[in-house]
């Protein structure tokens, strides 16, 4: 769990950076720092030791040696110096999205606010407005991002906490008696975010499991401890319950814990129809146990099919499974492709090569490869005569590549008329164009509306990239009329993003089946900077999953020639 810490260091480096007004080049460079140390997947102090911490995207000697140093002293001087130029509290207020280095260092000075309490304070008394720049807009804003905060810190994203729960299970599996083991609850809905984490085993020594469980490494605190059931929080915040249930109530208590509970009440009342009586232990009809030890076998005795978690929300799962029309969801095996990814050519750290190589242990066939435009500076966005470059760079690699082949696409900036960053003529020779908003997010329903749909218009924009602009804990999705959207990618056979960074998860599983209901193509990007992120593909299938997606729904599940075949009719009808 090193890499937390050496990240929250370099994120806390980044944010006094930003008040002190310092070089947003420098301050980009410790936040990808950061987020590239986040998703390693090998362990820092294993790299340390081989002298390879300079093989990690993003770092070079200097952070190469800051890391060393908090990795063997658990604390870094520059930071501790670099803080006292600030005044305390003031870094707090940055995490407030809609607070910016200047407003916070505002609010510092002239109202003494050191706490996001304060803040929250002072602006429901309405005490802000007045100061330069503050309106009574301004604080309506300052609270509703100080409540962002809080739901962040309450609700952490789906794809922050998978890997600590697979780290978890395999601990467990690994060195505890365990004869089955599952996570249940939101985890297993694949909910886009969880509150906190239900393991459920079936084991015949209980005691060991609960012995082993409280006395993991990442263990921070054991709030409850039983002798079938115990309850922890991690290292990092999160709540991770374990419960031992019995052989023969598994597949019960896997339904139970797993809900939701609009679901399990729906099933509930079924059973109660027949007669029956459900609940964790199994499904009785009075005293005698007719199941529990399956799944299948809770759903046959209320006369359905087995219904997948991620459809358990009440969302006419239950209608469609009486009638036997369950979707066919989309599995992992399915996807052959991946729809966005960033290279080195913008602010990515992987080459051609390195991307195909991911690609290839992912076992997916191809890759789009999206890099910025040329307005988006801070990301390195690509001029037309780098974009040709690599354009030719591409073909040269599809060339001497046997298997995967990838797609020289481009992530463009949709301006804030609806325009794009590059001509016509410069898309055309693209094989694949994703059009996203990366700016003015605050003019409004109409206009983002208007920007989108008129983005969805240029015959050359095959994808529109995370379509409601939405980070978890940073930014609540933008105002827009969705129903217009979604008629406007209908009507132009302009494919949406299912955008699979952990923060992002836009398309989110409602829209995205409205989507699909409209006959909108859906495509999952992962968005990735760094190769190692190419798995968030995982996340958007989840996505998918939640959203009744099929393989029929989405792109990524099209060979490379179904593919190239669905963007040249786009492209001739386009030339016409
Ligand atoms: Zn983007
Ligand atoms: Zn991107």
């Amino acid at each position: 769990m090193d890499k937390y810490t050496v990240a929250a260091i370099f994120r806390g480096i980044a944010d006094v950076l930003e008040i002190k007004g310092e070089n947003p080049f420098r301050i980009r460079a410790y936040q990808r720092a950061a987020q590239n140390i986040e998703s390693l997947t090998e362990d820092l102090s294993d790299l340390m030791a081989r002298g390879e911490l300079e093989r990690v995207p993003g770092i070079g000697k200097d952070l190469a040696r800051k890391i060393a140093e908090i990795l063997t002293t658990g604390r870094l001087r520059y930071y501790e110096e670099l803080k006292k130029e600030v005044p305390p509290g003031l870094v707090e207020l940055l995490a407030v999205p809609g607070v910016g280095p200047r407003t916070a260092r505002l609010l510092y000075d002239q109202m003494n606010v050191t706490s996001i309490d304060e803040l929250e304070r002072l602006a429901r008394e309405g005490r802000l407005r007045g100061l330069p720049g503050i309106k009574a807009k301004t604080e309506e804003n300052i609270l509703r991002g100080i409540a962002l905060v809080r739901q962040g810190t309450a609700r952490r994203p789906l794809g922050l906490v998978l890997p600590l729960v697979e780290y978890v299970v395999a601990y467990l599996q690994e060195r505890a008696p365990v004869e089955r083991i599952s996570p249940a609850g939101s985890v297993r809905r694949r909910c886009e975010t969880v509150g906190d984490v239900d393991i459920l085993v079936v084991s015949s020594a209980p005691e060991r499991v609960m012995e082993i469980f409280t006395t993991m490494p990442l263990v921070r605190e054991v709030m409850a401890r039983g002798g079938t059931r115990a309850s922890v929080r991690t290292t990092d915040g999160l709540q991770v319950d374990v419960r031992v249930v019995e052989r023969e109530s598994f597949g019960a208590a896997l339904c139970y814990f797993t809900g939701s509970k609009a679901h399990n009440i729906r099933i509930r009342e079924l059973a109660v129809r027949k007669g029956l009586k459900i609940n964790e232990y199994g499904v009785f009809r009075s005293d005698e146990r007719l199941a529990g030890r399956e799944e299948e076998e809770v759903y046959a005795a209320v006369g359905l099919p087995w219904i997948p978690p991620e459809l358990r929300e009440d969302r006419g799962e239950i209608e469609a499974a009486q009638a036997g029309r369950l979707p066919r969801l989309v599995e992992r095996s399915d996807l052959k492709g991946d729809l966005h990814v960033h290279s080195r050519y913008s602010d990515g750290s992987g080459t051609l090569e390195d991307i195909a190589a991911r690609a290839r242990q992912l076992g997916l066939e191809w890759v789009a490869v999206c890099d910025h435009s040329r307005s988006l500076k801070v990301a390195g966005g690509l001029e037309v005569e780098e974009l040709l470059v690599k354009l030719r760079a591409v073909r040269e690699f599809n060339e001497r590549s046997p298997d995967v082949k990838l797609l020289c696409g481009a992530e463009v900036d949709i301006d804030g008329r609806g325009g794009l960053d590059y001509s016509d003529e410069i898309l055309a020779q693209l094989d694949l164009v994703v059009a996203s908003i990366h700016s003015g997010f605050k003019q409004g329903e109409a206009a983002l509306t208007a920007r989108t749909i008129a983005a969805m218009e240029n015959p050359y924009v095959d994808l529109i990239g995370h379509p409601t602009g939405r980070l978890f804990g940073e930014r609540e999705a933008y105002p827009l009329d969705l129903t217009a959207v979604l008629d406007a990618a209908a009507r132009t056979g302009t494919a949406l993003e299912i955008n699979a960074y952990p923060k992002r998860l836009d398309l989110n599983d409602v829209y995205s089946r409205a989507a699909a209901q409209k006959g909108v193509l859906l495509g999952i990007g992962s968005d990735a900077h760094l190769v190692d992120q190419m798995d968030y593909l995982a996340l958007g299938l989840d996505v998918a999953r939640r959203g009744w997606l099929t393989a029929r729904d989405l792109l990524n599940t099209m060979t490379y020639a179904e593919l190239r075949s669905w963007l040249s009719a786009r492209r001739a009808r386009a030339a016409r």
